[in-house]
């Protein structure tokens, strides 16, 4: 058997690498290591695959986030409420502006923040709403929007871990995941379900005003050479990463297959045991599975993770902390608030490998180690 990882991004490779290393070279001969040819060519496929008017390509999610938030001209002391049960990118970045972070609790069904508890947060201070589609699986974007709409607040939606994923509206119609509030962002981390092979981040809008200004943000501020009109920063997606994008994007919904492909054999697997919770799939989203994470009842957590190690199987906690308790935010005096349902999730959750290359023979050793530890 092959080795067992959580992510496994060279056997992946190995399968397109001639057209990726000609494709790197191509772009090393060329030295148009910035802004070249392949960053555009990306930035127009990727707007044609998600259905999007503007792609802003970045340096990372973290920026993407970032760049969005100064776009928008959210100002000191302007409340963000976002899901407390996320990855750290999403929060930090509301502080680091000097925005007001406020947690909310997530649906312990599908992990993503919950439109009640949105309402219940919004006060004359919140300007904007950052949902997270946690795990691959998409917020419930309709009710957010129609939220937003009432109260006249801005929707970043952070689509890290879920590009490719299609959101479906209660009138049938379909839009993927980054495109449905005012701002999506998204991560070319290596691990995620579109990974480079280094950090890269893509902001996405419908508003030609919004993307122009995110534009403008994401270059110094720059509105003509050397003519800055506002606080800016510096952030890029280089030509090698684009060019090697390029390729992957192409086999972006066959990743996503096999990640379902791999997740279906889980369910099954677990279908029957009242210890373990699988993934619920939600009405409205299919499911791309950045992560596949099971939930434990009556099972030692720590335990688990352990024996399936003895077995060189990984395993990891996504996430120990909430952010509403992260020393980080003690600022914001949020460790008191009450959140059982992410405190749940923070101490019974455990994400099993899962990526495009894992084969029969590694789902069955997995399955079936966690259920000889489950029914020890
Ligand atoms: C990975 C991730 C980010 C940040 O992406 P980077 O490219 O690592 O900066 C932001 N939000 C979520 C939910 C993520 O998983």
């Amino acid at each position: 058997m092959r080795p067992i990882q959580m992510v496994d991004t060279r056997t992946q490779y190995h399968k397109i690498k001639p057209e990726v290393d000609k494709a790197v070279l191509d772009t090393i001969e060329s030295t148009a290591f910035i802004n070249g040819k392949p960053v555009h060519e990306f930035v127009a496929n990727l707007s044609s695959y998600l259905g999007t008017k503007h792609t802003i390509p970045c340096a990372n999610g973290t920026d993407a986030l970032q760049i969005a938030m100064m776009a928008l001209g959210l100002q000191p002391g302007d409340e963000v409420i976002t899901p407390s049960f996320t990855y750290i990118a999403t929060t930090e970045v509301i502080a680091l502006l000097r925005l007001t972070p406020v947690f909310v609790e997530v649906d312990a069904k599908t992990f993503c923040i919950d439109p009640a508890a949105i309402e219940k947060a919004i006060t004359p201070k919140t300007k904007a709403i950052v949902p997270v589609h946690l795990y691959g699986q998409s917020a419930p974007m309709e009710e957010i929007m129609a939220i937003a709409k009432k109260h006249n607040l801005f929707v970043i939606e952070d689509n890290a871990q879920a590009i490719g994923c299609d959101y479906t509206f209660s009138d049938g119609a379909k839009k993927k995941t980054g495109t449905i509030g005012h701002i999506g962002t998204t991560s070319f981390y290596p691990s995620k379900n579109l990974g480079a092979f280094g950090d890269g981040g893509a902001i996405f809008t419908d508003d030609d005003a919004l993307a122009a200004q995110m534009k403008m943000v994401a270059n110094h501020g720059q509105s003509k050479q050397y003519y800055h009109d506002v606080v800016g920063c510096n952030s890029r997606l280089d030509s090698i990463q684009a060019a090697i994008l390029n390729i992957k994007l192409k086999h972006l919904d066959e990743y996503a297959a096999a990640r379902q492909k791999a997740a279906d054999h889980y369910d099954k697997a677990f279908s029957s045991s009242s210890k373990i919770k699988t993934p619920a799939r939600a009405s409205y989203s299919n499911h791309v599975f950045h992560q596949y994470t099971l939930q434990l009842e009556g099972v030692s957590r720590d335990g688990l993770k352990s024996f399936l190690a003895e077995h060189n199987i990984p395993a990891m906690i996504y996430y120990p902390v909430p952010g509403h308790k992260q020393k980080m935010f003690e600022q914001f005096n949020t460790a008191s608030q009450i959140m059982p349902v992410t405190d749940w999730l923070t101490e019974r959750v455990i994400s099993l490998p899962i990526h495009t290359e894992l084969d029969e023979e590694q789902l069955n050793f997995i399955s079936s180690k966690i259920l000889e530890y489950i029914n020890k």
